[in-house]
């Protein structure tokens, strides 16, 4: 403990400053928790995948809460790629790209993300989160318009925050003010629509055919988030541009490598060559970030490889989306959104949410709820999340253990 002297000593100034900090953010804290807005982390102590063993205590917990929709976090090949990347190309970089930071293999990832979405080229950043801090900035100046979806994602609305172009929020997948928005924005250089492709609290898919449309219009570019998409929508898992038939409408795709693809980490653009030398240049998440980690681009890296093999691990997910949706609403609930893994239970009430979720873990059964903040005041929710890597039998013993709990909490007659 550091003992200042007179009050005039610069260390007792700095004692009374650090208390006084303490105070403000124990008050803080408090708030949050009487709010009931608090987040507390369950600790896994096995890998991640539909069984989960939790540190405090429960083997055999059935896991329905991570975005690890093709079960490749776990997947054996993907585990040996990223040691042997590990093994072959080290621990790290110790540097951004551009000066001594890329390998062979972030070139190589590069290349099979761009030929994956049929892109002409593609840029890595240690996370989604980056990318879409780094591109509006890049991308746009005061002389261009951005319009974007009320509901993306927070790493868009922070990467629009950061750019100086003018700001324009359309409702959620709202084409008529979409339309009155681009008409406004006519008055710009360029103008930029971003939406996330897949919305990660409803489990709804952005509306792309029609914002193409527009787009085509009012002469725009089309942004789309696919961290909720990539890897599983559409016949081949390219994405919701190839589910709704505009791949070659949409100019550019951010996306992330921890969620389908494998689960590490990491994240990409992919879009027109002359977009990404220029996010080279000038994208700061990108220059000022260390590089990707081998173990964690051989992961990716793999993930690519069995998808591009085949389009099987893609399409197994929909069979167990479609069971779990059609046995939940069946047994009188509803469920937000419609053919994606992310499957919204909606049940209004915040306390309901989190006594519901609670109880489902009480039988094994790893689900979370959401409610204000984070989703609109009284559309509290358990989200459940689908996996290829689900059996039948995990699907529908979620299932029975929500209609019980459903039962008992009055959320089912
Ligand atoms: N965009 C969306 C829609 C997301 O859901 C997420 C992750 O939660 C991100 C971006 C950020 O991705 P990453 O985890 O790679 O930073």
């Amino acid at each position: 403990l550091l003992r200042g002297g007179g009050a005039g000593n610069p260390r007792s100034a700095s004692v009374a400053a650090a208390a006084e900090l303490r105070r403000r953010l124990e008050k803080e804290l408090e708030d949050i928790r009487g709010a009931g807005t608090w987040k507390s982390e369950r600790v896994i102590a096995s890998r991640q995948g539909p069984h989960l063993r939790l540190t405090a205590g429960g083997a055999g917990i059935l896991n329905f809460c991570a975005n690890n929709y093709l079960g490749l976090s776990s997947h054996p090949e993907v585990i040996r790629a990223a040691a042997e990347a590990l093994e072959k190309f080290g621990a790290g970089l110790s540097s951004v790209r551009f000066i001594c930071g890329t390998q062979s293999i972030h070139k190589d990832l590069e290349e099979k993300i761009a030929r994956f979405h049929q892109r002409e080229d593609a840029i890595l950043y240690a996370s989604c989160f980056d990318a879409n801090a780094g591109i509006f900035e890049a991308l746009l100046t005061p002389e261009d318009a951005v319009l974007s979806d009320e509901l993306n994602h927070a790493s868009i609305i922070d990467g629009i925050r950061l750019c100086k172009a003018n700001k324009y929020r359309y409702k959620h997948m709202d084409m008529q003010d979409l339309e009155a928005k681009l008409q406004d924005a006519q008055k710009h250089r360029l103008r930029l629509v971003a939406t996330d492709g897949a919305f990660s609290m409803d489990g709804d898919i952005a509306p792309l055919r029609e914002i193409c449309q527009l787009a085509q219009k009012y002469d725009a570019l089309v942004f789309i988030d696919e961290c909720h998409a990539t890897g599983f929508l559409g016949p081949n898992g390219r994405g919701t541009d190839e589910l709704l038939g505009v791949m070659d409408k949409v100019t550019i795709i951010n996306s992330t490598l921890g969620k389908a693809l494998g689960g590490a980490a990491g994240g990409y653009t992919t879009g027109p060559k002359p977009l990404i030398d220029l996010l080279r240049q000038r994208s700061r998440p990108y220059l000022f970030s260390n590089s990707l980690p081998p173990a964690v681009v051989g992961c990716a890296s793999k993930a690519l490889d069995l998808l591009m093999e085949s389009n099987a691990i893609a399409q197994s997910m929909a069979a167990k989306t479609q069971r779990f949706r059609s046995k939940m609403t069946a047994a009188g609930f509803t469920i937000s959104g419609k053919d994606h893994p992310i499957c919204p239970v909606m049940l209004g009430d915040a306390r309901l949410a989190a006594v519901m979720a609670e109880d489902m873990l009480n039988r094994g059964i790893y689900v979370i709820g959401f409610s204000y903040p984070v989703v609109p005041k009284g559309k509290a929710r358990i989200r459940v999340q689908i996996s290829a890597v689900h059996s039948d039998e995990d699907i529908d013993r979620c299932v029975e253990a929500f209609t019980e709990v459903g039962r008992k909490h009055g959320a089912l007659p």
